[in-house]
């Protein structure tokens, strides 16, 4: 769906004197004087809600990452650390929900408090906000708990007006970067704040640049970019009719509120949805004093990690540029010099960011992203925060962590975000293929993995592409933040400029979308969505490939390849030969050890049985028996079974496939090595089985004009006419799962048979299964015991046929809510329950499995729902129907066999939730079992039974 971002135009309001009255006017209400003076005592009393950081002390620090957020935490931090930190001050993330909960209002008491602080920090500073001598100018920024790069707003040189722009002037004695900070300030206030679309600002620097006949933003002199300031408050003027805010406290006023705003832009919203960061917690905001990474070639600005985020490598990573500010590094305006060349350039500074990072990484005991800003050969750290990372850079680092003995073992499986593990069986291009076709550019390799796609050059025609299921990469000179849901569904992202840290760089990466970006050799034209690469123009709809890994692009649809994980799974790959396999499998053996639920996979045949024992899991929670009948030449004999209109014709096609389950079962037991295997009677209605009924219609048309169709053409009106007899108004409430079985005894007959046979060939061959038999949508205890009535007979009758005993089990799914409520009841016929939380969840909802795709994405905008309900566990809603039949039927049975076997059983928050109800096991599809088996350890980790 294509989204657009519409901001709303906030006025300025009359020109007053004051800032607190200036606010109040730009939100349309009277001008009210401050209460300072008069607030002063409350504020005394009253909660701290703004922490002080500078000269080596602080208030704050890394454990309150809640309150500060994780920026104005690390700040607070490092502060203690005595590192080189510009004193500042951050406003608590409940000032964000206070100004939300009270329409934008924040309450004298803490208007107060910030000045307080900013006093503070005026003297803190040695210098003043506006000072026509010595002026202090101040960075404001966001900072949430949870880092989200770029997708809230900053502002930067605040405190420049008219008047202290010449004390700038006065105390750099550079008047062309205090004309430069000015105009800078002017642009991203009058873009953040005042809402004025940032081209506006990019025409008049255009047009002065072209005045001047230079090219370079850094040819401008002080003159043109005194011109270029008076320009941009001409701008203010015409669009927001008044002058822009000269007054530094009312500017600093605006500018918090604005940040608070971005909390809820809708990029910001769309990036919590798509990584679950609830939308109470709010944001920080940090007020700092500036330092200049753009005075002059002795300063420089940069970003960097502590190791390669991409491959895990320990080597210190990142970019800078001279003479610049921190935002032309992130935003991948100039593509940056790599980190290494620092040493050339300023030996001392480099020597002492490499202790000062190697400390903290020791200190935080994880990676560190890092931003920097060196003015005149004096370093200042701006940040610090545990770096994001690809998947593999994960596993490797987590692993070289736990060798250097920085953290143990524990922490490390606490460390890795399960999705990591599934980014690892993401596959690659094939080798040979992928060398055959030549390179037609080259950029940085930011985010590994390989994308092939159809070309597009927006985030809505990505979105629209991908809703028509076509594969896509975006291709932008650069990505901005509100591209964010056109990356979400693109293959892999290729930009022209920025760098390894750039927007692009740094979503791709932590999406485990494969990226490129700095592809510099790529000329595009967005407007008339038009990329030359390699000698080539491609269009929308054109090719394109890419391996993110080496950062080649090149001009062809390629396949691509499993994992390397993959690989060595299924034997192509020796262990000793991949190194990412072997971490992968220490993180896993590693949480192995913590974990205390089992990870069973589903799954109906045996090469994914076997893959899932491959992968870790020790069971089948849920073998779907249905699935099997869409075998090579089954559905023939299963519609015969269908339509079979008395029972000596349905049995005689059900011993027809009677053998054939048979094998199914075999297999599946064989390849799980005497694992449980929980087998389930057929589930779905009839009709799944059957022809559509107007695909019978139109073939019967067709054969009426045919006389030799004669014979056929009976043959599918007897079809139509049973097709016509199964229709349901609602299939999924209809004759499906355990009444399937009590109208027709023999398909469980059948069932059972093949499932006791199987087994028995096995204690033959003397491997041991004990089979679990599970009925399907049980919701009252009667029907589980007709159902149980069946098992027992048939299983004991083959028991002596073969005159042999095996062990098995007749248990129930509970996925009907009744079978919930009365869960104490069916405990008493049921050996074991596996939640069907996919059924459970429909039922108890109301949503179609089927038709929630039409208004999920609605729901999600609306933030009626924070997630999808069929991908994790509806905590609050379907969460306590679990927890209370888990309760029911211990009460019953207390050592009763507890599981999950919908889609939920791999989704790391349901499987904490599962832990915290007691589940012995969660069941997964087999490429979820690692991550399933990391979220178990994380889960015993860190819940308690009964939590
Ligand atoms: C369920 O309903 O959760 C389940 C596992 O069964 P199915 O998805 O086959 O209906
Ligand atoms: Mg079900």
């Amino acid at each position: 769906m294509a989204k657009k971002v519409q901001k709303k135009r906030v006025r300025v309001g009359t020109p007053v004197t004051t800032g607190h009255a200036l606010l109040a006017s730009a939100k349309g209400r009277e001008p009210r004087r401050p209460q300072l003076a008069t607030n002063r005592r409350r504020t005394a009393r009253a909660q701290k809600h703004v922490y002080f950081f500078g000269k080596g002390k602080a208030e704050g620090n890394r454990t309150m990452r809640d309150l500060l957020g994780g920026k104005g935490s690390g700040l607070a931090e490092m502060t203690n650390a005595g590192l080189p930190v510009p004193p500042g001050f951050t406003i608590s993330t409940d000032v964000c929900s206070i100004y939300s909960a009270n329409k934008g209002k924040i309450g004298v008491a803490i208007e107060a408090e910030v000045v307080a602080h900013l006093r503070r920090l005026e003297k803190a500073a040695g210098s003043t906000l506006g000072s026509t001598s010595n002026p202090l100018l101040v960075s404001v920024r966001s900072g949430a708990k949870f880092s989200m790069p770029g997708m809230m707003d900053t502002i930067l040189n605040l405190g420049l007006n008219d008047a202290s722009v010449e004390g700038l002037k006065a105390r750099t004695a550079n008047g062309r970067f205090a004309y430069d900070s000015y105009r800078r300030f002017l642009q991203m206030f009058g873009n953040v704040v005042l809402e004025i679309p940032k081209e506006v600002f990019e025409r008049e620097f255009d047009a002065v640049k072209q005045d001047r006949g230079v090219t370079q933003d850094t040819d401008l002199d002080e003159d043109a970019l005194r011109h270029v300031v008076s320009r941009y408050k001409a701008v203010v003027r015409a669009k927001t009719r008044h002058e822009f805010p000269q007054d530094p406290l009312l500017q600093l006023g605006l500018a918090r509120d604005a940040v608070f705003r971005s909390w809820m832009n809708p990029r910001a919203k769309e990036y919590r949805r798509i990584y679950d960061i609830p939308d109470h917690i709010g944001t920080a905001v940090n007020v700092q004093m500036m330092v200049f990474g753009n005075t002059g070639d002795r300063s420089a600005t940069g970003v960097g990690f502590t190791r390669n985020p991409a491959t895990g490598a320990k080597e210190f990573y990142g970019e800078f540029l001279v003479n610049a500010q921190g935002e032309d590094v992130v935003a991948g305006i100039r593509t940056p010099q790599p980190i290494r060349e620092l040493e050339r350039v300023m030996p001392a500074a480099y020597r002492q960011l490499r202790q000062i990072t190697t400390r903290l990484e020791r200190h935080y005991k994880d990676v560190q992203d890092f931003e920097f800003t060196i003015e005149d050969e004096q370093l200042f750290m701006l940040q610090t925060r545990n770096g994001k990372r690809t998947g593999h850079a994960a596993v490797v680092i987590a692993t070289d962590l736990v060798a250097e003995r920085l953290i143990t073992q524990k922490e490390a499986v606490l460390q890795i975000d399960p999705e990591a593990l599934s980014q690892l069986l993401a596959p690659g291009f094939d080798p040979v293929e992928w060398a055959a076709i030549p390179v037609a550019a080259k950029g940085l390799p930011a985010s590994p993995g390989a994308a092939s796609g159809h070309v597009v050059f927006t985030a809505d025609d990505a979105v629209e592409w991908a809703d028509a299921r076509k594969p896509v990469v975006l291709v932008r000179r650069e990505t901005v933040p509100d591209d964010i849901h056109g990356m979400f569904v693109s293959q892999g992202i290729l930009t022209a400029t920025g760098g390894m840290t750039s927007h692009a760089a740094v979503v791709g990466r932590q999406m485990g979308k494969p990226s490129i970006v700095g592809a510099a050799d790529i000329e595009i034209d967005e407007g008339a969505k038009q990329v030359r690469i390699g000698g080539r123009t491609l269009g929308e709809g054109d090719f394109v490939s890419f391996d993110g890994l080496t950062g080649e692009v090149k001009l062809a649809r390629v396949a691509s390849k499993p994992s390397e994980i993959l690989q060595v799974v299924a034997g192509q790959l020796k262990v000793a030969d991949s190194d990412i396999y072997r971490r992968f499998n220490q993180i896993l053996d590693w949480s192995d050890r913590f974990r205390r639920m089992g990870v069973r996979a589903n799954a109906d045949q045996p090469d994914q049985s076997a893959l899932a024992y491959a992968f870790g899991a020790r069971g089948i929670g849920l073998c779907r028996t249905e699935h099997m009948f869409f075998g090579e030449g089954r559905i023939s004999i299963v519609q015969r079974m269908i339509l079979a209109d008395n029972e000596a014709d349905r049995r005689a096609a059900l011993a027809e496939l009677l053998p054939m389950q048979r094998a199914d079962f075999y297999g599946v037991f064989k390849a799980m090595r005497g694992e449980p295997v929980t087998i389930r009677t057929i589930d779905p209605p009839l009709h799944e089985f059957l022809p559509k009924r107007e695909d019978l219609m139109v073939e019967i048309a067709r054969l009426e004009s045919r006389p030799e169709g004669a014979d056929e053409m009976r043959l599918k009106m007897t079809l139509l006419q049973r097709v016509e007899q199964l229709h349901e108004f609602n299939p999924m409430l209809g004759h499906r799962g355990v009444r399937l079985g009590i109208t027709y005894p023999e398909i469980t007959e059948m069932q059972t048979r093949a499932i006791i046979e199987a087994a028995c060939l096995l204690a033959k061959e003397g491997i041991k299964v004990t089979p679990e038999i599970m009925i399907p949508l049980v919701g009252h205890v009667k029907e589980l015991r007709d159902q149980k009535a069946v098992v027992v007979r048939v299983a004991s009758q083959v028991m002596k046929e073969q005159s042999m005993r095996v062990k098995y089990l007749v248990g129930t799914m509970i996925e009907v809510p009744r079978g919930a409520t009365t869960a104490d009841a069916i405990a008493t016929e049921a050996d074991f329950f596996s939640f069907g939380t996919n059924d459970l969840t429909q039922l108890m909802l109301g949503f179609s499995r089927d038709d929630v795709g039409k208004f999920l994405r609605v729901y999600q905008n609306k933030k009626i729902l924070d997630k999808d309900p069929f991908t994790s566990i509806d905590v609050d809603g379907v969460g306590p129907m679990v927890r209370m039949a888990a309760t029911l039927g211990r009460a019953t049975r207390p050592g009763l066999k507890l599981g999950v076997c919908g889609e939920h059983g791999g989704d790391p928050a349901s499987v904490h939730f599962f832990q915290s109800v007691g589940l012995d096991y969660v069941s997964c599809s087999p490429y979820r079992v690692p991550v399933a088996r990391l979220a178990a350890a994380q889960a015993a980790l860190s819940v308690r039974v009964g939590d």
